[in-house]
């Protein structure tokens, strides 16, 4: 193995150490919990490298970035999510890559994902971004819908050609009621959830938690935790 390899695999296998104790400690079976690996910021060469040593998941926040990378990677066999905050003229590029866009927070993306989807002839899912810091009608800081506004946007997802709903995704917010405690959100998002599932069967996804929260996040009952500088380092600019 090269070093990069190796120290991908290390990380790798202590980051599965903490998803398996968090799911033993709150009684959850460790399939129950998906490993997505936030590569934004590092190359191409690394997500390969991550393929060969079994992540099936990647995400990716800016299209700038992702989009060469994507191209770069199309012989493996990865799930690629979009995670950033995502402006309608980059959803046609998002849509070519994109099994999963989990920042759907507004109306005029569901329309734009959708035209984009078609256009693509493929089909994708999508996540709405809750923004627990939002006030009601507001957006997050960090981008996301006001918890008020999940329904509607789930329903204009379910609706719209080429597109799925798979669920939801946050945040922890850095202000609001919810700062600094990570847990609190991520069960009020679990809580969310739920009763979007009496609608949407299928929207059974959850994805929250990162490096720093992911023990917060399993035990709240996310399905999938979003896992950047754990498995990487620390990012050499911001991302
Ligand atoms: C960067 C990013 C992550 C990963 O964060 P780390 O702290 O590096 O694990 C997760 N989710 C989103 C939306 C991100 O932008």
């Amino acid at each position: 193995m090269t070093d990069r390899k190796s120290e991908l695999a290390a990380n790798l296998a202590r980051v599965e150490e903490r998803i398996a104790s968090a799911c033993a400690a709150a009684g959850r079976e460790r399939e129950e919990v998906t490993l997505i690996v936030v590569t934004k910021t590092y190359p191409a060469s690394d997500v390969r490298l991550l393929a060969e040593l079994g992540v099936r998941h990647v995400a990716e926040n800016r299209d700038q970035d992702a989009a060469p990378k994507a191209a770069a990677c199309t012989d493996l066999t990865l799930g690629w999510h979009f995670v950033g905050q995502l402006q309608t003229n980059k959803v046609r590029s998002v849509a070519g890559y994109a099994h999963v866009v989990q920042s759907v927070d507004r109306p005029r993306l569901v329309s734009a994902l959708s035209a984009a989807a078609g256009n693509a002839g493929r089909e994708l899912g999508c996540l709405v971004q809750v923004a627990l810091d939002a006030e009601a009608g507001g957006r997050g800081a960090r981008g996301g819908a006001a918890p008020e506004q999940l329904a509607q946007l789930a329903d204009l997802v379910a609706g719209a050609p080429g597109l799925r709903i798979d669920g939801v995704m946050t945040v922890a917010p850095l202000a609001g009621p919810y700062a600094g405690r990570e847990q609190a959100a991520f069960e009020r998002l679990v809580e969310l959830s739920s009763r979007l599932r009496a609608d949407h069967p299928g929207a059974t996804m959850v994805s929250a938690g990162m490096s720093g929260d992911l023990e917060q996040a399993v035990a709240a009952g996310a399905t999938h935790v979003r896992v950047g500088t754990a498995v990487l380092g620390a990012r050499p600019r911001l991302g």
